[in-house]
């Protein structure tokens, strides 16, 4: 079987409604935007498909495909997942491509070859699980009365467990994670990200907070370029760290992390920063050599595959960014995630895709 054609498929991404912040610094959710679809098509007429999702995304990946990503895939095996890999990581190193469009190519593959074989991808990968609780991952709320509502609220309609991202202030944000721990009780698991907000000193202060409120992760409190930095923190708090989110390099600065013994808790994975479905898988099993955890980043679909498929990860990560909450569709009223059902990875019901794209698309079952 041989690569005959790679297109783009340009859709609209509406804005969230209502719309919401992160920590201050940070842009908040994106006004209407043009996302893209990347499609691998064959001359035996199987295809695959990878969403690309974010702000500026249509016009990053149109580009991409026209100057490089085409003339590299025609003519190749769809099957030599591997190869092609390795192979984008060779063009990385002129091209300094955008970590999120880094793994699209690998997706399409994956996804592909799920349809060949009539498999949803995380069985074509090993499946390890049929379902995994969720925690709601909380967008940055006004107060700290906002943020236990939403936590009420989450918790009511079964989320196993909170994860906090706050405003980026140590000594309030430190406040906030103390006044939750009060208000839920001491069983509820509560996480903090810190989105890199912090230098080394701000991220002690909060880290020895989190400590003492027994959260079960602090995770990316400082920008993931410094790794003498995250083992300075890993040596001056107790609360175990989750590290290397959104760091370039996939498992190889994962590695770099783990050897300087910042991955207390464990290390990110996603298909989104770590290289798509083979660079996740990578790194999660990096992760197992050393009895670390590799917790999935991020609500997608590709995401979801992961999350049944890596045996040492503890929760899906579903977003929570409205004060009224509303469960996402894939959690159900206990707090669990199914895996996916249909061939393949599947491109979202959330967005308007065009007739040519309706066949890739999810099940309303899944
Ligand atoms: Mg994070």
């Amino acid at each position: 079987m041989k690569i005959t054609h790679v297109e783009v498929h340009r859709i609209v991404v509406p804005p969230a409604d209502p719309p919401f912040r992160w920590r201050d610094g940070l842009s908040g959710s994106a006004p209407v935007g043009d996302g893209a679809v990347l499609r691998i098509g064959t001359d035996e007429g199987a295809e695959g498909v990878a969403l690309f999702a974010r702000p500026g995304a249509a016009v990053m990946l149109e580009d991409l495909v026209e100057r490089v990503f085409r003339e590299e895939l025609i003519g190749q095996d769809p099957f030599q997942r591997e190869w092609l890999w390795h192979r984008v990581w060779e063009l990385d190193r002129i091209h300094e491509l955008p970590l999120p469009a880094f793994g699209l190519i690998d997706i399409a593959l994956w996804d592909l070859a799920g349809r060949v074989y009539n498999q949803p991808v995380w069985e074509v990968l090993g499946g390890f699980r049929r379902q995994i609780p969720a925690y709601a991952s909380t967008s940055t709320f006004a107060t700290v009365e906002e943020f236990l509502d939403v936590a009420d609220q989450c918790l009511a309609l079964g989320y196993r467990g909170i994860k906090l991202h706050a405003w980026g202030d140590a000594r309030r944000d430190a406040q906030l994670c103390l006044a939750l721990r009060q208000h839920v009780g001491a069983e509820v698991p509560l996480m903090y990200d810190g989105s890199a907000g912090f230098d080394l000193p701000d991220a002690i202060y909060l880290g020895r907070a989190l400590a003492e409120a027994d959260y079960l992760w602090y995770e990316e409190p400082m920008r993931e370029f410094s790794i003498s930095a995250y083992q300075r923190l890993a040596e001056s708090v107790s609360i175990p760290l989750l590290v290397a989110e959104t760091s370039d390099g996939a498992h190889m600065n994962s590695a770099d992390f783990i050897k300087v013994g910042a991955a207390t808790f464990g290390v990110r994975t996603s298909t989104t920063l770590r290289g798509g479905i083979t660079g996740a898988m990578r790194t999660a099993h990096l992760a197992d050599s050393y009895q670390l955890r590799a917790e999935v980043h991020g609500s997608d679909i590709p995401n979801h595959h992961l999350c049944m498929a890596i045996s040492n990860t503890t929760y899906y990560e579903s977003l929570v960014t409205a004060t009224t909450v509303v469960r996402e569709r894939h959690v159900d009223d206990r707090g669990m995630v199914h895996a996916p059902t249909g061939p393949g990875i599947a491109l979202p019901l959330d967005f308007q895709y065009g007739s040519e794209l309706q066949q890739f698309v999810e099940q309303a079952s899944a």
